[in-house]
């Protein structure tokens, strides 16, 4: 760790308050109100694995389509590819995965139940970054580290974290393939498509949204480390002069792209990965690190891959994935492979980064609330609307009715709750970080005098015309 990160940690604990067991406080309200349940819950779960239920794909969507919206739709040099999951196995043996995607394992000598070695040095104070194998395994040994539960460990070792599988009906060496632990080969391997097809012009973007698959040793803190995980990664080609310029608009694009979805700030940590850290590919890597209830932790992650990835693919597959430049002046520049920068995001960890830095507890008009103050652009719910009584069928009608019309606007986003009284569903509401409640009244009715709309945060209210409804929840989505 160098100074400036010891520095910034040590503000970082400082800033990341949170609410008394904040996490078990979160996991409880996923799975109450429809985020988040337990993988195969009914069979006692599957380790590393959960599942979205309704209003976690919700937002789950909202921070796909706002990323999607802000690194390929709203841009001039990107791509969208959406490759299979399941590849050649060559793709794997080329980018080197197979030699070398490995944390570093210890075992249990008694209960043979295993453990990332750098968390165990972790969490007896040692800083594991930049160390080998050998460093890790010395340390255990010397400081006479023990397992969770109290036993012997073994020698630390390389653990391969893909999983594998066969294809087709026949298992031997051939019919081998690996779930992608990355998104990112599969814009690799086509990227000679992309450019046969489009021509684009360098500097250029390739970027994917997909699951990709981690055997991780210890999956653990909910849904931060996982086994069946997302990613929203991009591929950068460039000239290779060009990479350190484009390496920190990526970054600063990253950051931009935090800020629109909500992240607190004071919670967000620049990282220069030390070079014994980086991945085998990487020449260059900042890590975005995030103050979670469980601390300090990798968020996503920027990384110069070189022409490591291209070069590698053509070699093993004897293609040439070579770019030629019609623009360039030079004849001896024309042709060259080009260089990589890897903006990659974690679609889990951005989820349990927006909910962590949205969960809140107030008194709120004298009473206790547990509420999240989503950003209005990712919430799952934008606006709920309800008649003030729902015996009265001119208030219920009259809310139907606006219930509609921003149905069209904000389709799946608009909920309509007539359920107990008003009170109770403004604390439904905040409790799943709905920004806005519109009540119906007698006075809309009868005098055409608009409707409340009541703000979560501040639990103020204001009164508005039922036309301009739409341009103030239009207005909120920036
Ligand atoms: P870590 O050091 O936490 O294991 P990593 O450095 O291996 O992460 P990358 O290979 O850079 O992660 O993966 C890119 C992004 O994918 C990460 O920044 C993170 O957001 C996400 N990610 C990686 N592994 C997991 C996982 N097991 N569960 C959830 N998200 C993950």
């Amino acid at each position: 760790m160098t100074e400036s990160n010891v520095a910034s940690s040590a503000a970082s604990n400082e800033s990341a308050k949170y609410p008394e067991n904040a996490m078990e406080k979160l996991i409880s309200l996923c799975k109450r109100k429809g985020f988040v349940y337990q993988g195969s819950e009914i069979y006692g779960g599957l380790a590393g694995t959960w599942d979205y239920g309704p209003l976690g794909v919700a937002l789950k969507q909202n921070i796909q389509n706002l990323w999607w919206k802000k690194f390929v739709l709203d841009r001039e040099d990107m791509y969208g590819v959406d490759a299979a999951i399941l590849m050649n196995q060559e793709v794997w043996k080329a980018s080197g995965h197979v030699a070398g995607f490995a944390d570093p394992l210890v075992e249990d000598l008694k209960t043979k139940k295993r453990f990332r070695a750098d968390h165990l040095l972790e969490e007896v104070g040692v800083d594991p970054r930049g160390m080998t194998l050998e460093q890790m395994d010395a340390l255990i040994k010397e400081k006479g580290v023990k397992s969770p539960d109290g036993n012997a460990l073994g020698d630390v070792r390389q653990f391969n974290m893909m999983f594998k599988t066969n294809v087709g009906a026949t298992q031997d060496e051939n019919s081998i393939s690996y779930l992608r632990p990355e998104t990112a080969q599969g814009i690799f391997v086509n990227f000679k498509n992309v450019v046969d097809s489009f021509h684009p012009k360098m500097p250029f973007g390739i970027a994917q949204i997909g699951k990709a698959f981690r055997n991780e040793i210890a999956p653990r803190d909910f849904i931060f480390r996982v086994r069946e995980l997302e990613q929203m990664e991009i591929e950068y080609f460039v000239r290779p002069e060009q990479w350190e310029e484009i390496f920190e608009n990526l970054y600063a694009e990253q950051l931009a792209f935090l800020d629109e979805i909500g992240l607190d700030k004071a919670k967000i940590h620049k990282i220069v990965v030390p070079a014994a850290d980086r991945a085998h590919y990487s020449k260059h890597s900042v890590d975005t690190e995030f103050d979670f209830p469980f601390g300090q932790k990798e968020l996503l992650g920027l990384a110069y891959r070189t022409d490591f990835d291209l070069n590698a693919h053509m070699k093993a597959s004897g293609v040439d994935i070579s770019y030629f430049d019609e623009s360039e002046t030079d004849p001896e520049k024309r042709r060259f492979v080009p260089h990589c920068i890897e903006p990659t995001f974690g679609v889990g960890r951005l989820f349990l980064a927006i909910l962590s830095s949205a969960y809140r507890e107030d008194n709120l008009g004298e009473e206790p609330r547990a509420y999240l103050a989503l950003s209005p652009r990712v919430a799952p719910i934008l606006v709920a609307v309800s008649p003030l009584l729902k015996n009265k069928p001119q208030l219920v009608d009259k809310a139907r009715e606006i219930y509609s019309k921003l149905r069209k606007e904000f389709p799946g986003r608009v909920m309509f709750d007539d359920n107990g009284n008003i009170g109770k569903r403004y604390r439904r509401q905040d409790e799943i970080g709905t920004p806005f409640c519109i009540v119906v009244d007698f006075d809309t009715v009868e005098k055409d005098a608009g409707v409340t709309v009541r703000h979560r945060d501040t639990g103020e209210q204001e009164r508005v015309s039922v036309e301009g409804l739409v341009s103030i929840l239009k207005k909120s989505q920036g």
